[in-house]
């Protein structure tokens, strides 16, 4: 098993330092003194396969369960347009055909036919999920 100091799992991880201790504190990592050290410093023991941020993984659930289809527009007409990335960091949203939105409104309960085609083509093409069921029931 492998054991490393917060500094090197902290790399290893992709995770700040802060955050390695934050998981060693919640029990998310496992971590043991290192009996060479004078200092008695913890020593992460790496875990096996596999390790992702918990609040990343929360952040990957989050985006890919949220729609993909917006209103460019506040009066909501025309198309409902596919934007790829719902994050935090797009404050100006860039939708799949291109077109560029200053902000984006829900477009829960639209219809097929409210698609922009361009959006819906690229999507389809690039295997993106289509989010039928947020198509409105008829
Ligand atoms: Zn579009």
């Amino acid at each position: 098993m492998e054991k490393l100091s917060i500094q090197d799992a902290s790399r290893k991880l992709n995770i700040s330092q802060r955050d390695v201790r934050k998981h060693i504190a919640s029990g998310e990592l496992k971590a043991e003194r290192d009996p060479d050290s004078e200092h008695g410093r913890w020593l992460v023991v790496m875990p096996e396969g596999e390790w992702q941020d918990p609040f990343k993984t929360y952040l990957d659930e989050l985006n890919s369960s949220i729609t993909r289809w917006w209103w460019p527009n506040e009066s909501k007409n025309g198309y409902v347009h596919y934007l790829e990335a719902t994050g935090i960091e797009n404050v100006e949203p860039d939708y799949l055909c291109g077109l560029r939105g200053e902000n984006l409104w829900s477009a829960a309960g639209h219809t097929l036919t409210q698609r922009c085609i361009e959006c819906l083509m690229r999507a389809t093409e690039q295997g993106l999920p289509l989010f039928e069921e947020d198509l409105a029931k008829d």
